[in-house]
């Protein structure tokens, strides 16, 4: 006989761990919800969502899968936590501290503590990649005036970033 619990789980019910969740699109799996990357406004960033797939407390990080649509960025920022992020889908490029990569999918990117960082799509491809991250962090901090211009020294990276 199956147990009360097995059957909530088959069901999906709230609050129950769901053991498997189909990917039902590329980047879509069921129960997971698309939400917005960060409020609007509250810093600079284009055409980017944000779904996290892990999230227990049981371990002290989260997964995220974040989506950039043709032409959109991530937020140039930089943090005391780190980052460890798959390339999913799609193609762009990120910066990671002065150098900037081309990524495609399955590309392994690490982000160092305090080092600024921004991924961007190509114009005509998305990119999506997860992103595995503390689940109790800093506030990512956004570049001043002095970090602009200390960034924009090197013209490839001047042209790269978007702030
Ligand atoms: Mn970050």
């Amino acid at each position: 006989a199956r147990s009360i619990a097995a059957a909530a789980v088959d069901r999906g019910e709230r609050g129950v761990t769901r053991l498997h969740r189909r990917q039902t699109a590329p980047l879509r799996w069921e129960g997971v919800d698309v939400r917005e990357y960060k409020q609007e406004g509250s810093a600079p960033f284009r055409d980017v969502t944000r779904q996290v797939l892990f999230a227990d407390p049981a371990l002290a990080s989260e997964l995220r899968c974040f989506e950039v649509a043709p032409a959109g960025h991530t937020t140039l920022e930089r943090h005391a936590h780190v980052h460890a992020v798959i390339v999913a889908h799609g193609r762009g490029r990120c910066l990671v501290g002065e150098r900037i990569f081309t990524v495609a999918p399955f590309d392994l990117v690490e982000v160092p503590a305090l080092t600024w960082h921004q991924f961007r799509a190509d114009d005509d491809a998305p990119l999506g990649f997860l992103c595995m991250v503390n689940a109790a962090r800093d506030r990512p901090q956004l570049p001043d005036a002095e970090a602009i211009a200390r960034l924009c020294a090197d013209p490839a990276v001047a042209a790269f970033i978007r702030a």
